[in-house]
């Protein structure tokens, strides 16, 4: 249930509101909009009589909310959530967002080398993964907190903000100490223990798709951040399985356009685990540029056929700067910035 709150309504009755909500056993969300305000309700098990809210004074009216994420969801708020970071960088604006680094941190050398050439080439965040979900247990499973130092000498010499995969709960803390953004991979996307617990942060979130879940699902798990208080999630498509087989994943960028359409948070692609070949990294960023996402997150390495992780799938750092010109021709046209 979403209540509007009418134009003229005092503090007062504001407050009388949300204690309302609070004693029928419900928790109160206040949502400040351009022109009015507006208190969501959450907690309810099944839906709520509109007339329990409407006969509140200073309640203009109560809309009951169909879909099962509410807060994540355009029925709570109609305009586009943007997600700030320390340094003023905005994401989920008609300004493009580039993310760019390598797969997994290495060392200091490899991180501060490829961090200089995703500078030079335009993007604004750096990445790199310090703690690393890999298939096989014989992988490189990333250099752990020791690559969380390196990344903070990364931002502290570049000035880029970082972004890093926390795992479980005991990285999440050592991220959110280090990073200016913390993922949530594909694979921990319906980890709700963890969701919750990066909810009771006060850092942005960017939750990737998981790869066989649905939409609802994967705004449910953003859902689940949200109702504990955290409402700076960002949405990271990185491929689906598929029957296909002829790239690592399938780029689903019809998802774009649909999350714009549900929801209000900001929507990236990552076109390197998409596809998980280089060759088809630039094309596919275009395309997901030119669907509407707020931002592309990038692998790049400038020694990709001695990457621990994902070299086959990492640009070179000269296409992540051609890229950026066809990016910044394409958002002329098409009216986003870079
Ligand atoms: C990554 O971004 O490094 C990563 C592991 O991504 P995903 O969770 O999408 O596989
Ligand atoms: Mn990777």
């Amino acid at each position: 249930m979403l209540l509007v709150m009418d134009a003229a309504h005092t503090q007062k009755q504001l407050d009388a509101v949300v204690k309302r909500i609070g004693e029928l056993g419900y928790k109160a969300h206040v949502i400040p909009g351009a022109s009015s305000i507006a208190v969501g309700i959450t907690g309810n098990a099944g839906p709520l009589d509109p007339s329990l809210f409407e006969v509140l004074p200073g309640v203009k009216q109560a809309i009951p909310v169909s879909k099962p994420y509410k807060l994540a969801g355009r029925d709570f708020k109609r305009g586009d959530s943007v997600v700030r970071l320390q340094n003023g960088l905005a994401i989920g604006t008609d300004a493009l967002v580039v993310i760019a680094g390598p797969c997994a941190i290495e060392s200091e050398a490899q991180a501060l080398r490829i961090a200089r050439l995703v500078k030079k080439a335009g993007a604004h965040i750096f990445r790199g993964g310090a703690f690393k979900p890999r298939a096989s247990p014989y992988a490189f499973q990333g250099l752990g907190a020791p690559a969380l130092d390196i990344l903070a000498a990364v931002r502290e010499e570049t000035g880029l903000p970082i972004v890093t995969e926390a795992l479980d709960q005991e990285s999440l803390e050592a991220v959110d100490r280090c990073a200016d953004i913390i993922q949530i991979g594909a694979r921990n996307m319906q980890n709700y223990a963890l969701l919750r617990e990066a909810g009771k942060l006060a850092k942005p979130v960017l939750l990737k798709w998981g790869l066989s879940a649905t939409v609802d699902e994967w705004l449910m798990s953003a859902e689940h951040i949200m109702a504990e208080g955290n409402r700076q999630v960002i949405l990271c498509e990185r491929g689906i399985r598929t029957f296909a087989d002829h790239t690592r994943n399938t780029l689903d960028l019809n998802v774009v356009p649909v999350i714009r359409k549900l929801s209000h948070l900001p929507i990236l692609v990552d076109p390197s685990h998409g596809t998980g070949l280089r060759d088809k990294v630039a094309p596919l960023a275009r395309a997901a540029a030119a669907v509407g996402a707020h931002g592309l997150r990038i692998e790049v390495h400038d020694r990709p056929d001695e990457a621990l992780c994902d070299g086959p799938q990492s640009l070179l750092p000269g296409q992540l700067e051609e890229l950026m010109a066809q990016l910044r021709a394409m958002g002329k046209a098409l009216g986003f910035k870079l």
